[in-house]
């Protein structure tokens, strides 16, 4: 979500940080976001002053990272590893906190001036609630949380004054793609999707395939859980609740095209019936460092496009008969309130189970739909009630696992 009325003031405000260097936080700087941040972080140290490093339970990479980067504060989720992080940092001069609350206290820091939430799942709620309530500009690749909560998420940044850039690489491809177009009404967005590892797989396909070939994505290198949601086309569905709050539109304006090369990232079309797209090799690193440096563009020695790898760019309706999430994605929005939240939960219990061997491939959209429809639907939700659906559904989805 990018504040036309805002732009201005941000922009002069991003030239002061840009002199001063920007004070970042990333948020699951262990995860496969957060290294690669701290790959883009490491080529321009001149930008940016590392304040903040999280990690969920990998305690060793944490301070690997700690010793190399030298933020100025680090937090282990998991309070049973305060004690070796701590030790391990002792004489670097970096002050080290545990458990979920430090994370979401430490973004509120003076010095920090854009959070990266590369935090997976639900969790990344409350950090970036925090973060926002202390006016801290968001570059946002934890999508869950606006698919939690994007209309409280949305109201509170538009109240507070904050940006929140999209890292995902298709809400980057729409973001570059609105650049100079902001006062320009969309007419319709195209999110490309890849198909995953079973495109063109039936009912009957998907009913026999295992974790380890869900796990091999043919484009991209991630994090197993959106791996796993992208291989049921859950991540597709995620990411049109995400857009639908980023950019402020109806579903009937989300549209989702499988394109298996993952050369165009997204696209825009305006009401005069043209259309915008962003290409480029499907690489994390590029929006990541756009979220953290718009409106510039850094120079990069990343691998460029070239036609002549990809004489063919292809694209095909996506099969939401096959692959369910996606249609559930749909109804989530249609739904309101607290739908999306209950899909969300559903979601990371049925995957988690997926990935140790508690349930089958079909399994996970069968117990998502289940949840879903199940659940109260509560239409104008508090942030209480997000936590009480996410409770609920978690509870509801493990009963049928
Ligand atoms: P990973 O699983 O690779 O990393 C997750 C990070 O979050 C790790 O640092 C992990 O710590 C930390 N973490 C996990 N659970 C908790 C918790 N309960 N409390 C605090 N920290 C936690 O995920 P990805 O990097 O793949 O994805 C991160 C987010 O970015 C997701 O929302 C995903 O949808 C989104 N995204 C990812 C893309 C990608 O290419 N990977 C592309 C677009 C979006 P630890 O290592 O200690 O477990």
């Amino acid at each position: 979500m990018f504040h036309k009325a805002l732009s201005k003031v941000c922009d002069t405000c991003y030239l002061c940080c840009m002199q001063e260097k920007k004070g970042i936080a990333i948020l699951g700087s262990t995860g496969s976001i957060g290294t690669q941040a701290l790959e883009v972080f490491g080529s321009y140290q001149d930008k940016f002053d590392l304040q903040v490093l999280t990690a969920n339970k990998n305690g060793d990479l944490l301070i690997q990272q700690a010793i190399k980067h030298r933020p100025n504060m680090v937090v282990i989720a998991d309070e049973g590893q305060y004690t070796k992080v701590k030790d391990a940092l002792w004489d670097h001069d970096i002050h080290v906190y545990a458990g979920s609350d430090a994370i979401a206290q430490v973004v509120e820091s003076n010095e920090v001036h854009t959070v990266l939430t590369a935090m997976v799942g639900y969790a990344g709620l409350k950090p970036t609630l925090s973060a926002i309530r202390a006016k801290k500009n968001i570059a946002l690749a934890n999508k869950e949380t606006l698919v939690v909560a994007g209309e409280i998420i949305t109201k509170e940044a538009y109240e507070n004054g904050v940006n929140i850039y999209p890292v995902d690489s298709e809400h980057s491809a729409i973001f570059q793609c609105l650049a100079g177009e902001f006062h320009n009404p969309i007419e319709k967005i195209y999110l490309t999707a890849s198909g995953g590892p079973f495109r063109g797989f039936s009912t009957e396909q998907l009913s026999r395939v295992t974790k380890a070939q869900a796990l091999k994505h043919p484009n991209w290198e991630m994090g197993a859980k959106i791996t796993i949601d992208s291989a049921s086309m859950m991540n597709k569905g995620l990411e049109v609740i995400e857009a639908k709050w980023l950019f402020n539109l109806r579903p009937e304006q989300i549209d989702v095209i499988v394109h298996p090369q993952s050369i165009v990232h997204s696209l825009v079309q305006f009401e005069d019936g043209s259309m915008k797209a962003q290409m480029g090799l499907p690489d994390m690193k590029l929006p990541i460092q756009y979220a953290l440096t718009y409106p510039d563009r850094l120079k990069t020695d990343f691998p460029r496009f070239n036609f002549l790898d990809y004489p063919e760019l292809t694209f095909e309706q996506p099969d939401k008969t096959t692959f369910t999430n996606l249609q559930l994605a749909y109804q989530a929005l249609e739904l309101k309130g607290t739908a999306a939240c209950a899909l969300n939960a559903a979601n990371e219990v049925t995957v988690d189970a997926f990935l140790n061997e508690r349930i089958s491939f079909l399994d996970i959209a069968r117990i998502n739909a289940q949840t879903m429809n199940a659940l109260p639907l509560v239409k104008t939700p508090s942030i209480e009630d997000y936590v009480n659906t996410d409770g609920e559904a978690r509870r509801f989805a493990n009963n049928l696992i």
